[in-house]
């Protein structure tokens, strides 16, 4: 048996995340390790901070063709790496918070995600990979994403 029993990737679709999901795979693979994928939609609200903003039809319109989006394409990616459907995880929220709060619910022992290599202030505001890592319980695996 591997050292890791239950890797969780965790994939926004909105930046080259291929790199990322092959490491996945190979780490798994090597670790005959049951791969999990995680996808969360962060609340359009959650841009402002006073909390205070009206909703509009457009608004609710968008939000809900991005939560159909977001949903589609996990779940053509959870057919394309073969990852049974109790192990993909489709969550609204704060990203970091739902990552953890999955990969504990999960028991993941390995959360593998991408990174930018933020820098300067950047990485002074924070990043998902930053916000994971330092929440986490159990190992973070953070692939570098390469600018093409
Ligand atoms: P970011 O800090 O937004 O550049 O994201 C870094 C990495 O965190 C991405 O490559 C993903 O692996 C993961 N990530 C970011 N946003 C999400 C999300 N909404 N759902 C799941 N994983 C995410």
């Amino acid at each position: 048996m591997g050292s890791y029993n239950n890797i969780l990737l965790a994939v926004d679709f909105h930046s080259d995340n291929r790199s990322v999901i092959d490491k996945a795979v190979e780490v798994a693979e090597m670790n005959s390790a049951t791969l999990h994928l995680i996808h969360v939609v962060e609340p359009l609200a959650y841009a402002y901070t006073d909390g205070m903003t009206t909703w509009g039809e457009e608004m609710v319109s968008l939000e809900a063709a991005i939560r159909e989006d977001g949903r589609k394409k996990l779940d053509e990616l959870c057919q394309e790496l073969k990852v049974a459907g109790q192990d993909c995880y489709f969550r609204t929220g704060k990203s970091s918070e739902e990552i953890h709060a999955t990969a504990q619910e999960s028991n993941i022992d390995l959360i593998i995600l991408g990174t930018h290599g933020q820098h300067g202030l950047q990485l002074l505001l924070g990043s998902t990979a930053n916000s994971v890592l330092h929440g986490s319980t159990c190992d973070v695996l953070a692939v570098r994403i390469k600018e093409s």
